[in-house]
């Protein structure tokens, strides 16, 4: 493994010679991949196959953080970081000066097996540059897979990146070997991918999207009739989406996403706030990335998978972007004050929900304890709900927690995860209903 290897790619009509031990092409290939967010955790619970190696466990894959404060899963790694594409935004686009290498897939597998003995990872993240051609690029990929999970028995978690534009026929590979895959949807709109991503397009990106749900869809079906049936990526599909490149409002991506929870059943979209890596005059001229907006709209988003929110109920047409000052939830509850307080002893699970300070698990916990007795301040705080948002909006036998009413300003101000600049919140206070 050590032995130094030569590797010639043939590449956009200019030979790169390739000569580097594995551990350097893992520096820059494993750098490269830093920019990817679409891995944040492992998605698959499996125990190890008699004769196999490892297993996969929701907690999955181990974090790192990178200098910018993004948190890296291990073994996160490119196979290549030479493309035939020149997407504005990215590090490895064809027409930046960087060097370029290639793993083979016997290195991948090798480091994996290698990594995961010495206890480092718990499963791989593998994407790509586009070698040649989308088909070329995944079926180095999918060799790569088949060694880990035939030859090595490699029975930890592995999410795969589908290159756009990838035949049908080699998805059914992927997601045999994969636990989670995904297509990086990257930008909102087709006219932003036309723009900074001109070689890609909608349709290669969200045809791949379609037949794997179909297929994730038809394999749960068969394994309720046959469970011996192979599992077709357990872990779903996901996709990433970089904000603020590009001049969509939060309300046009928040409503990509619901549909895209919707229709294509994808379990997550991760969101990065563009950082720029290079200098181009069709990028937006910021210095550092917007990650409080990257925040808000992770905010939105689980109020829209778990919550039971509409995109349509936190932002309009009229209020396309997130407030930058107080979450979502607390947005929509100051924009809804007559939908409160809520009276803790006897609102439903879904209106429990609705109350900044409680949580999936507090709401139902919340549930349980009224069964055996009736629920009072002190037990909000053992219950988990964060009683300095919550008391705000909520009564217990009728009984707010005194003195406080539903003041316009000072709500906002208090509720503000800034808390500097309070005038710049703008609410309607009219029709606040009182206890
Ligand atoms: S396809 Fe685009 S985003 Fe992906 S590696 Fe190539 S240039 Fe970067």
């Amino acid at each position: 493994m050590l032995a130094y290897i030569i590797i010639f790619v043939y590449n956009f009509g200019v030979h790169y010679v390739i000569f580097m031990n594995i551990f350097e092409k893992l520096k820059i290939l494993a750098a490269s991949a830093k920019y990817d967010v679409s891995c944040a955790s492992s998605g698959s619970n499996r125990i190890n196959a008699p004769g196999g190696i490892g297993n996969a466990s929701y907690s999955g894959i181990c974090h790192s953080y990178a200098a910018d404060g993004r948190c890296i899963s291990l073994l996160k790694i490119l196979m290549t970081n030479i493309c035939i594409y020149d997407c504005a935004y990215c590090l490895n686009r064809r027409s930046n000066d960087t060097p370029r290498t290639i793993f083979t897939p016997q290195e991948i597998a090798d480091l994996t097996i290698n990594f995961y003995r010495r206890n480092y990872i718990e499963g791989l993240f593998l994407s790509s540059g586009v070698v040649r051609n989308p088909d070329y690029t995944m079926e180095l990929m999918i060799r790569t897979l088949a060694l880990l999970r035939c030859s090595y028995r490699f029975n930890g978690y592995i999410h795969s990146k589908i290159v756009p534009g990838t035949a049908p026929e080699l998805l059914q590979h992927v997601g045999r070997l994969a636990d989670r895959v995904s297509v990086n949807i990257e930008l909102p709109s087709q006219q932003s991918l036309r723009l900074l991503a001109p070689e890609k397009n909608k349709h290669a990106i969200i045809s791949p999207m379609q037949k794997i749900a179909k297929t994730i869809e038809e394999n749960c079906a068969d394994r309720q009739h046959y469970r011996s049936t192979p599992t077709f990526a357990p872990a779903g599909q996901s996709t990433q989406l970089i904000v603020s490149a590009t001049p969509e409002t939060d309300y046009t991506i928040m409503q990509l996403s619901e549909h895209l929870y919707q229709k294509m059943k994808l379990r997550r979209v991760y969101y990065s706030a563009y950082v720029p890596v290079n200098y181009d005059p069709k990028l937006p001229n910021i210095s550092k990335p917007e990650l409080w907006r990257e925040h808000r709209l992770y905010q939105a988003d689980w109020l829209i998978r778990l919550y039971g929110y509409r995109t349509v109920e936190i932002l309009s047409a009229q209020q396309p972007n997130l407030n930058r000052h107080v979450d979502p939830k607390v947005n929509w509850a100051l924009q809804h004050v007559d939908f409160f307080p809520i009276e803790i002893n006897t609102a439903d699970y879904e209106d429990l929900l609705r109350i900044p300070g409680v949580g999936l698990i507090s709401a139902k916990r919340i549930i349980t304890q009224r069964r055996i007795q009736r629920v009072g301040y002190a037990d909000l705080k053992k219950i988990g709900v964060a009683l300095k948002r919550a008391r705000h909006f909520i009564t217990i036998n009728g009984k707010m927690h005194s003195p406080l009413r539903l003041q316009p300003n000072k709500l906002a101000h208090a509720l503000s995860d800034y808390g500097d600049e309070p005038h710049q919140l703008e609410f309607d206070f009219t029709g606040v209903r009182q206890p």
